[in-house]
């Protein structure tokens, strides 16, 4: 089912202290809400909405510039302002929408798919967990009065699915001036059928100060890192020069490749389609393919950054060996270095370029070739 998820993160955050709304306040290093738009992009939305304050816009279109199908739509003075904001600006053709609150960091795709699943029979779906605890009553100084019966009581959460025609007609019957709790409510007025799926604990709202030292150590089991490698070798052959990371090096010889055979990108796109178990640059750019001949090879890793990027994920470095006798590679270091952190959009000591020989052994010391070996960390979505 094609789906779009909605972000509302226009509200003021109050009740969580500090000076920034807690939707934009760092959490493991990252602003509260990129957890959530990177965790739907990993299940699969095909357009992801942030619904940002006026005063938030310009900070937010900072924090998602680049992200590919991420935009930043303006919210209003009230939530249901924002919600209706948000479903405005989804595109035509997507069936179901996800409406999420930016405060509950910790989306899995296991719980989009339950929602998604739940559509198939349902107008709405939304995850909620039972209450575990009992319920008291209590009077203004604490004191209990009574306890109430938890049988049938659910805990709501987010993010609540909707087929995107029920959800639009629901709003669009609201009546004006009253302010629903959340958007399943909506949906329930209108007539909607809304299924419960299983809810988690993972899901958790950060509304108050004491609640961000729980999600920091959460932080640490929403995300995992990947490890990718690639090799790669290309012959020399008639030129005057050689394409490595990305760096035309001056050489009597050329290197012979369908594209411009720069081995170092080569091995390098290889270990990020690796990370993240995307195949190899062969199946992604195949050498049969006339449009890749003598192509520049920094496409390829682009392709391969924008599948991180659509995954919810980040290459954290890359480090990168080139094996030869010639050329030279040391006096091009440092600028194989900025080229490839510049592609990579990654500060220089995130990037390592390196280069040995194999003591005149092999075809790289008989000086048939070259090759490269490449390793990079990629952070993603559990
Ligand atoms: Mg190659």
């Amino acid at each position: 089912m094609r789906f779009a998820a909605v972000i509302v993160a226009a509200g003021a955050g109050r009740r969580a202290g500090g000076d920034t709304p807690k939707q934009w306040r760092s959490l493991g290093g990252r602003p509260v809400v990129l957890w959530s738009v990177e965790a739907l992009r990993a299940a699969g939305a095909e357009q992801v909405i942030v619904v940002a304050s006026m005063e938030d816009r310009d900070h937010a279109s900072t924090v998602f510039g680049g992200l590919p199908d991420v935009q930043v739509a303006t919210g209003g003075a009230e939530r249901i302002d924002s919600v209706r904001a948000g479903l405005a600006a989804v595109r035509p053709g997507v069936e179901a929408v996800l409406i999420h609150d930016a405060a509950r960091p910790f989306v899995t795709s296991a719980c989009v798919h339950a929602l998604l699943a739940a559509l198939e029979t349902a107008d709405g779906a939304l995850p909620a967990l039972a209450v575990s605890d009992t319920l008291k009553r209590a009077d203004e100084d604490g004191v209990a009065t009574g306890t109430a019966d938890r049988a049938g009581l659910w805990r709501a959460q987010t993010p609540q699915a909707f087929r995107r025609a029920a959800i639009e007609q629901a709003y669009a019957a609201w009546p004006d001036g009253e302010i629903p709790t959340d958007d399943a409510a909506v949906l329930e007025r209108a007539g909607g059928r809304v299924q419960l799926t299983p809810g988690d604990p993972m899901l958790m709202k950060l509304t108050y100060p004491e609640d961000f030292p729980m999600a920091e150590a959460l932080a640490g089991a929403a995300r995992i890192t990947r490890v990718g490698q690639g090799v790669d070798a290309h012959r020399f052959g008639p030129g005057d020069g050689c394409w490595l990371c990305g760096v035309l090096v001056p050489h009597s010889e050329g290197l012979v490749g369908h594209s411009d055979a720069d081995a170092g990108l080569h091995a390098l796109t290889d270990a990020m389609l690796g990370a993240i178990g995307e195949g190899d640059i062969g199946a992604h750019f195949p050498p049969t393919d006339p449009q890749w001949k003598g192509a520049a090879s920094d496409k390829f890793l682009l392709h391969a950054l924008e599948l991180v990027h659509a995954r919810g994920g980040r290459v954290l470095n890359a480090d990168v060996t080139l094996i030869c006798e010639r050329p030279k590679v040391k006096p091009y270091r440092a600028a194989m270095r900025q080229r490839l952190a510049g592609l990579l959009d990654l500060p220089l000591d995130r990037v390592s370029v390196k280069a040995t020989t194999m003591e005149e052994m092999g075809f790289t010391g008989r000086r048939e070739g070259l090759a490269a070996q490449a390793v990079c960390t990629v952070e993603t979505p559990a």
